[in-house]
């Protein structure tokens, strides 16, 4: 015999190697365990990045001594029981592995009680129970990892800087903590208060307490309902951008998941709202029947499968777009409170800098003098842990998102000019204040939207040429040109071969714009190379943006004040009249009153 069964002991480390990659994995399962315990309340305790020590404390129901004996058995769980609960997981966890592998790579501590008898105290060390006794009545569960991978060295050298598996704990609670709103989360760091959330269920407020006030002020709520799905969450005014993806936040029921399609819906939401290169800051919760969902692709489950997704991404898409439509999206220039001699720049922040993901700092506030009060006063509580008072400090935050839902033709009102700045941008004033346009960006989105319509409502007539034009295109490209030939004919492009790589047309689409017939036909070819399909929308989109921006104004151009006027309310009458189409922002705003603030006329 050369095969023998694995000890249970055994196939928990290997388990432990899938499920436990690193300390930030140990804080995810155990505080999701919390949650499914239905707590309100969770505390995180870490010391040196959690490699020497992890305590989660919550308020959950707890669990009985033999349930906690048995909970860290392999495939051990409460979640599910049969195959059609697998189908059905409303719940974080459900494989029953966390508890067994992460007591396999570390000394662990567990005191948990339902709160009517006695508690259970086990201690347990490479997963063997080394101790048991009864512990206090607290409802509720704390687990104490310490020494986390002490057997299994290969693994502890792989571990990166102190800092790097701190950045990934709290990039792990800014993501719970967005997914549960009414889940109050406290995490410390070798004593020191690195974040904490009020918990009561309130999204902007928890968006507030992690990404800051700043951005929270600049989001507008988003909600949709469906037969299959109901959508919730909060975007940010596409002045407020970032250069990565990470802060699309997507929650599909209570489980934060990353899916870069869902993200690609979301962005094609904003649209040519964003500038290049820049993506914005979004939390979107998405409600479904379980059964939509498989939950059950990746042992962390940050991946996951659901059906019906071009629908789903069709109303995401939508939403935001339809959001946008209805919101006044010209930033406000607001005077810095502390030091009013800065520039006004300042508030116009849609260059943020970017921050660091793999650094240690937190994105949540720094605590406050009053919150750290409020933490000496109750330092006793959070030693029992257990009972918290819902009288707590709720740090305050401002509900209002100053969005002003306004109708259409109102969302810029009449702007009347004044004259022209550098010959660049144009000064117009209301009873609203005084507003800077940019008149380039302004033209540019005026003539896009005008060919967009053109463009977008020819059909794929043919036009014959009197010059045939001759193409020349590398070996690669002519190989996708024969393979796709149909595809090609679809969107109205006969290519003759012509010998050498070279192909004759004789004929396009009446659509293309003058001038563009080549870049036209290039970018069809680019798209084939790419995508191994033609998106005539979007080829007749960027065709818009090229003819737009190539016949506009540009800066320093003289414009007398009927010019100016007609620009105004060309721009009025477009249907997102804020950004140009490669998004950049056409106009701002200085309100009276800001400009009153500003000379003081009023403090
Ligand atoms: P799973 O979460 O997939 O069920 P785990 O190994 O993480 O598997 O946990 C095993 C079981 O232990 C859970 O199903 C649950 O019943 C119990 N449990 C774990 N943590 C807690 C907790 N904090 N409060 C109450 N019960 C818990
Ligand atoms: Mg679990």
């Amino acid at each position: 015999m050369k095969i023998f069964q694995m000890t249970d002991a055994l196939a928990n480390k290997i388990a432990a190697g899938e499920v436990v990659e690193r300390p930030a994995s140990v804080v995810k399962e155990l505080v999701e365990n919390s949650i499914d315990a239905n707590s309100t309340w969770v505390k995180i305790e870490i010391e040196e990045a959690g490699l020497q020590k992890i305590n989660v404390i919550d308020n959950g129901e707890g669990m009985s001594e033999p349930d906690c004996l048995k909970s860290f058995s392999r495939h051990a769980t409460s979640k599910i029981k049969n195959e059609t609960d697998l189908f059905h997981v409303k719940t974080l966890g459900f494989r029953g592995e966390a508890l067994a592998s992460i007591a396999a790579v570390s000394r662990l501590k567990i005191k948990t009680s339902e709160g009517d008898q006695s508690g259970t105290l086990l201690e347990l060390e490479g997963g063997k129970i080394i101790n048991q006794r009864k512990s206090d009545a607290r409802k509720g569960t704390e687990i104490l990892v310490e020494d986390l991978f002490f057997n299994t060295p290969a693994r502890l050298k792989y571990m990166k800087t102190i800092h790097t598996e701190l950045g990934h704990i709290t990039d792990l609670m800014n993501r719970l903590a967005l997914s549960h709103p009414d889940v109050r989360f406290e995490l410390t760091h070798n004593g020191r208060q690195l974040s904490k959330t009020a918990g009561t269920g309130d999204l902007l407020q928890v968006i507030s307490q992690v990404y800051g006030m700043n951005v929270a002020k600049k989001m507008v709520p988003i909600t949709d309902k469906s037969l299959d799905f109901q959508l919730d969450g909060f975007i940010a005014k596409p002045e407020i951008t970032r250069a990565s993806r990470n802060y699309i936040s997507t929650i599909i029921n209570g489980r934060f998941i990353k899916s870069i399609p869902l993200s690609q819906a979301i962005i094609r939401g904003y649209h040519t709202l964003l500038p290049i290169g820049r993506m914005p800051v979004v939390v979107l919760s998405i409600t479904m029947d379980p059964i939509l969902v498989d939950v059950n692709v990746h042992p962390t489950k940050l991946e996951v499968r659901f059906s019906k997704e071009k629908e789903l991404f069709q109303m995401i898409e939508e939403l935001i777009r339809q959001t946008f439509r209805q919101t006044s999206l010209i930033p406000e220039v607001e005077q810095p409170e502390p030091k009013p001699q800065q520039s006004f720049q300042r508030s116009i922040d849609f260059d943020e800098p970017k921050r660091d993901s793999g650094n240690s700092k937190s994105y949540f506030p720094p605590v406050t003098k009053k919150e750290q009060q409020f933490d000496q006063a109750h330092a006793s509580d959070i030693k029992t842990g257990f009972q918290v008072n819902e009288q707590d400090y709720v740090p305050p935050v401002q509900k209002n998102t100053e969005t002003k839902t306004v109708e259409k033709q109102e969302r810029v009102p009449i702007m009347y000019p004044i004259g022209q700045l550098h010959g660049t941008y144009l000064l117009a004033q209301n009873e609203n204040g005084l507003y800077m346009i940019d008149q380039h960006a302004a033209q540019e989105r005026v003539k896009y939207e005008f060919f967009r319509d053109k463009l977008g409502k020819s059909d794929n007539t043919l036009q014959e040429l009197l010059l045939p034009m001759t193409f020349e295109f590398s070996k690669q490209e002519s190989i996708f040109i024969d393979q796709y030939e149909e595809e090609f004919k679809r969107v109205g492009l006969f290519f003759e071969e012509f010998g050498n790589q070279t192909y004759i047309i004789r004929s396009h689409p009446v659509w293309f714009p003058t001038g563009y017939e080549e870049e036209v036909i290039r970018e069809m070819v680019d798209q084939i190379m790419d995508n191994e399909q033609v998106n005539i929308e979007s080829i007749r989109e960027d065709a818009a943006i090229m003819m737009s921006c190539k016949g506009s104004i540009k800066a320093n151009h003289y414009l007398n004040e009927q010019d100016m006027f007609r620009l105004l309310e060309d721009l009025r009458k477009t249907t997102d009249p804020f950004t140009c189409p490669h998004g950049r922002p056409i106009i701002v705003h200085f309100s009276s009153y800001e400009l009153e603030k500003m000379f003081k006329r009023v403090m």
